[in-house]
């Protein structure tokens, strides 16, 4: 074993005891109340920050630790184990913090890093999530800042987050490209209203919200990165936000096939165990590989958007796309191994279920991801044939 290897271990192995001693007992709790309290997840964060494990996925050009792809990918694997509310503990900070300028680093910058402020991203409208060129938030120049107008929806954590961080219009005529500016929106503002919370299917305890920005006044000094280059910004975190969701359904995936050989192993029928009929044998087999290799798409993608590959972000939507479908087939059949137990909600193979399905919408639908993909595929081959 390299020294690399040795220290990429022990992180893991860090990780991983906190995950399943201090959080994975805390599950149920937030899964029935469908409620988190702040204090648990503020003291949350700061044991992991005490590991130096919060805001893992950051550089160090912004206080972050600077891991190589591989340290980051032992973390992702191992907090992905818990239920998505808990696994926010560890803090994937979005990377246009990256972006911040001298005054932001020095004013927001620690609280963030420390995990005693938190930070979300604001993207999707009622109009427009796939489509961006749907977006109506406005934001229009006016003496010593902005004044922002529109509306957001399914933005998580929104309703506690210290600082919203907002993707509005600045140049409607523009392309795609330069149309958009990213803004720090305190979440205290004046002009930030109408806080709503959704009732969802899963991911209890994670709250998504919805509000309105009425004449919310934003001071140049909050302007995230230059005017007009919101979305260069936001393409730029875009890959490791899909690796996220990849992981996510990935983790979720190999704990509930773990539970279902388990129980393939105990529970009896027909004189032997479920494990010794073969329809349940090819069950556990597909999924075993469907994990497997929803792993290795994840970490050639780590790979390609370490080293800056030009085709990472198609890397990136391949691994999203299958981790994030395979979730859904490996769960299914995970909840048919455990026949009605799978069905009732004592044991958490239900909730895997439910969970597992918003990882086809977020960050991205898998329409998005194809088309991504497909572009890509069909640009190749056109270059040879010379198109
Ligand atoms: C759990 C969760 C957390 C989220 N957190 C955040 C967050 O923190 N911040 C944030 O900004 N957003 C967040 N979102 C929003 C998420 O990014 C959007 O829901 C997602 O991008 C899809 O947008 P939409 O819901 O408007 O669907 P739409 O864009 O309306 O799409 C509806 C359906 O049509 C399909 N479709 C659309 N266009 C095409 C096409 N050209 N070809 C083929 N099919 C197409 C889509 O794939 C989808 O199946 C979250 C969503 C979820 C579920």
């Amino acid at each position: 074993m390299t020294q690399i290897d040795n220290e990429v271990s022990m992180i893991r192995e860090t990780a991983r005891r906190f995950v399943r001693t201090r959080l994975v007992p805390l599950e149920q709790q937030i899964e029935t109340d469908d409620d988190v309290s702040l204090d648990l997840l503020a003291q949350l964060r700061a044991e992991v920050a005490a590991l130096g494990l919060y805001g893992f996925n950051l550089p160090e050009s912004v206080g972050g630790p600077g891991l190589s792809a591989a340290a980051k990918l032992a973390i992702l694997e191992e907090l992905t184990y818990t239920s998505v509310p808990l696994s926010e503990v560890f803090g994937h900070l979005p990377l246009q913090l990256t972006q911040m300028d001298e005054r932001q680093r020095a004013d927001l910058l620690p609280g963030i890093l420390a995990g005693q402020q938190t930070v979300t991203y604001a993207l999707t409208e009622p109009n427009a999530g796939s489509d961006l060129s749907g977006l109506r938030t406005r934001a229009e120049k006016v003496e010593g800042g902005w004044l922002l107008n529109g509306s957001k929806h399914f933005i998580s954590h929104a309703e506690t987050a210290d600082y919203i961080i907002v993707l509005a219009v600045t140049d409607p005529t523009a392309s795609l490209k330069s149309k958009l500016t990213t803004f720090i929106v305190h979440r205290n503002s004046p002009g930030l209203v109408g806080m709503t919370r959704y009732r969802k299917m899963g991911w209890r305890g994670y709250h998504l919200n919805g509000f309105t920005l009425e004449n919310c006044f934003v001071p140049d000094e909050d302007v995230l990165g230059a005017p007009h280059a919101g979305f260069l910004g936001m393409m730029r975190s875009i890959n490791h936000d899909r690796l996220l969701s990849a992981s996510r359904s990935l983790g979720l995936s190999s704990r509930a096939q773990t539970m279902a050989c388990e129980y393939a192993l105990e529970r009896k029928a027909f004189g032997a165990n479920l494990a010794q009929h073969q329809a349940v044998q090819f069950m556990v087999a597909d999924n075993d590989v469907e994990i497997e290799a929803a792993r290795e798409l994840i970490r050639v993608a780590a790979e390609m958007i370490e080293r800056d590959d030009s085709q990472a972000h198609v890397a990136a939507c391949r691994a999203k796309l299958y981790a994030s479908e395979m979730g859904c087939r490996v769960t299914d059949r995970v909840l048919q191994i455990f026949g009605g137990m799978g069905y009732m909600t004592e044991l958490p193979v239900e909730r895997f279920y439910r969970d597992a399905r918003a990882f086809r919408i977020g960050e991205g639908t898998s329409e998005m991801q194809r088309i991504q993909i497909a572009r890509a595929a069909l640009a190749q081959a056109g270059g040879r044939h010379g198109v």
